[in-house]
């Protein structure tokens, strides 16, 4: 017995995966898909991607908010647990990236619920709350440039209705953030991290899944 969390060796791991893994075929192609790609780190964890999913069906969310997309994983994830009329707003930068996501989404027969926005993400959330959206939206995932987290937690939490939920990856970084930084991307997030613990506008668990995983939820 731990009291604490405890360190996933790879034999646990693997017994996790087998345990609880319930992942939807087009999810499992998507992922042996980017197992070969360069900058296959930038998907999340499947285990990740089932958590997210629970969240979502938990809160009763319908519309969604995702800042960096990538080739799609967590919003086939996320779009998996939506209600027929539920949407996801997809923000990302890259058509390349996107274009894969689009392929699988349509697969799995999703592909109606993502509104994709090929924008910086501040932008396309500015026109959000611009357009009188703020606080219509219940669910939103930030997993893109590590240097604008705060840019895109601030917007989110306005666009979020209370009670909504954000959640944000990455914020444990490789366990770099316990040790004095040494690059830009490590310190925004132990800037952003540290501003979470203190924001009282929100409930807060940081969840040590994958990378680590920011739970706030709008008071
Ligand atoms: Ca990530």
């Amino acid at each position: 017995m731990s009291t604490r969390t405890l360190n996933l060796d790879d034999t646990l791991y693997r017994y996790l995966l087998d345990a609880s893994l319930r992942e939807h075929p087009a999810l499992a192609e998507l992922r042996e898909f980017n197992r070969t790609h360069p900058q296959a780190s930038m998907q999340i964890a499947p285990e990740q991607g089932q958590f997210m999913a629970l969240l979502v069906r938990l809160i009763g969310a319908r519309r969604t908010i995702e800042v960096g997309v990538f080739t799609g994983y967590s919003a086939l994830a996320t779009a998996l647990a939506l209600p027929p009329d539920g949407c996801l707003i997809g923000c990302d930068v890259s058509r390349e990236f996107t274009d894969v996501a689009r392929g699988f989404w349509e697969k799995a027969g999703v592909a109606h619920k993502i509104d994709l926005r090929i924008a910086p993400a501040a932008d396309t959330l500015d026109d959000l709350i611009a357009n009188g959206e703020a606080g219509r939206f219940d669910f939103a995932f930030i997993d893109a440039d590590k240097g604008g987290y705060d840019v895109y937690y601030e917007r989110c939490l306005a666009l979020l209705r209370t009670g909504g939920l954000i959640a944000v990856d990455n914020v444990l970084w490789g366990g770099a953030v316990a040790r004095p930084a040494q690059d830009a991307d490590t310190a925004a997030l132990q800037a952003f991290n540290r501003k979470l613990h203190a924001d009282e506008r929100v409930d807060l668990s940081l969840v040590p899944i994958a990378d680590g995983l920011m739970l706030a939820r709008k008071r």
